[in-house]
């Protein structure tokens, strides 16, 4: 017989190595379970969640360079036009249900907004595969550009690639296979040349880039819009994902019309909302922004870096980590058998282990990994 639900429980992170999710923050977790009943997607009617989301976005605007650029004033704002009078707070972003749906908006808009009948999406082939989804629901065209010999977007490749029929740019900051941060400031030119909107996907490497001296986010003249997901990193509860954009017009370009809700519009591309997500995004930058990620991207920087050495030292190839996340070669016959001790490993698209160094994954983890590899080389 099977258990019944009450009698199962998730899975441990222990051993977990290869996710992109953690445990949340206990102040997030505690948020979740306050807000489960509340619906952001109708704000006007839950109104607390609604001020919750402006807090969540005003606190991504602020990790991800907005706030500066937009001069500090009205980077909060939720995914609902009603309250944009003439007079009212710009719209900046709004939480959504994870970096897919980030990604898939912010083509959305640059769709709407581009003047051609055949829109095409440049990206490095690094992109997550959610741009093949956006692509595939949205009708445009993915045009993917080679990386360089590090794993980086190619700035020649994608000035190639780039024609009239461009409708936006992709840089990813933070990819997901190796953790490379693409030369944003140099992309972010070439869109600009062409008169093309530049999106930067940093779901995963969000959370860290603001301490490791790279320039990625909103900063960059160029830069359109961006994607954070705090249910990663930020150490929300899953589903929360964040989409940033400078301009209000990127959002605009989304609103539909609401008849039967209490706001007349909304730009989210889901309609009922987890008020869960939202308000432990809200928790978790309340206690963790800046210094606790601060703290989290140089425990994990340096986990990292330890790791690739330990692997080094045991003979292995070991893609050097730019953010906290490690690939390295390893055994097909070793990955199994460290998958049946009940590791969860995952493999990149050329077939290297990946352990991603999240807040879950600490120095004994990675000791009693390292000894189980050493078992079995
Ligand atoms: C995880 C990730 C995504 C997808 O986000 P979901 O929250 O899983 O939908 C998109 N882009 C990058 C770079 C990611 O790491």
């Amino acid at each position: 017989m099977q258990p019944s639900v009450a009698e199962r429980r998730p899975q441990s992170f222990d051993r977990v190595l290869s996710s992109m999710c953690t445990e949340p923050h206990p102040a997030a977790r505690r948020a979740a379970e306050r807000f489960l009943a509340a619906n952001p997607g109708d704000p006007a009617t839950y109104e607390t969640i609604a001020a919750l989301e402006e807090d969540t976005v005003a606190a991504l605007a602020e990790i991800t360079g907005l706030a500066d650029a937009v001069g500090g004033e009205g980077a909060g704002g939720h995914a609902d036009g009603a309250d944009r009078g003439d007079d009212g707070p710009a719209a900046h972003g709004y939480v959504t249900s994870g970096g897919t749906e980030s990604n898939i908006q912010a083509v959305r808009s640059a769709r709407e907004r581009a003047d051609t009948d055949d829109p095409v999406v440049v990206a490095p082939e690094s992109a997550h595969f959610s741009f093949h989804k956006a692509a595939s629901v949205l009708g445009v065209d993915l045009r993917t550009v080679t990386t360089d010999g590090d794993g980086r977007a190619d700035v020649d490749a994608v000035a190639a690639a780039l024609d009239d029929d461009a409708a936006l740019v992709v840089a990813v900051a933070g990819s997901t296979e190796y953790g490379r941060v693409d030369p944003v400031p140099a992309l972010a030119d070439l869109a600009v040349d062409a008169g093309v909107p530049l999106h930067v996907d940093a779901a995963w490497g969000g959370f860290h880039l603001p301490f490791s001296g790279h320039e990625w986010g909103f900063e960059v003249d160029g830069v359109d819009t961006v994607t954070i997901d705090p249910h990663k990193v930020g150490r929300a509860a899953v589903p929360a994902g964040g989409l940033l954009a400078r301009d209000p017009a990127a959002l605009d370009a989304l609103a539909v019309d609401t008849p039967y809700l209490e706001t007349a519009s909304q730009a989210s591309l889901t309609g009922t909302r987890s008020g869960a997500g939202v308000a432990s995004a809200a928790a978790a930058a309340d206690a963790l922004w800046p210094d606790g990620y601060r703290a989290e991207y140089e425990r994990a920087s340096g986990l990292a870096e330890w790791v690739a050495d330990e692997l080094r030292d045991r003979g292995l190839r070991v893609v050097d980590p730019e953010l906290p996340l490690v690939a390295f070669d390893l055994p097909s016959a070793t990955f199994e058998a460290l998958r049946e001790r009940g590791w969860r490993l995952s493999r990149t698209g050329a077939g290297e282990a990946r352990v991603v160094v999240m807040p879950h994954v600490t120095r004994a983890s990675l000791s009693s990994f390292l000894d189980d590899v050493d078992d079995l080389l």
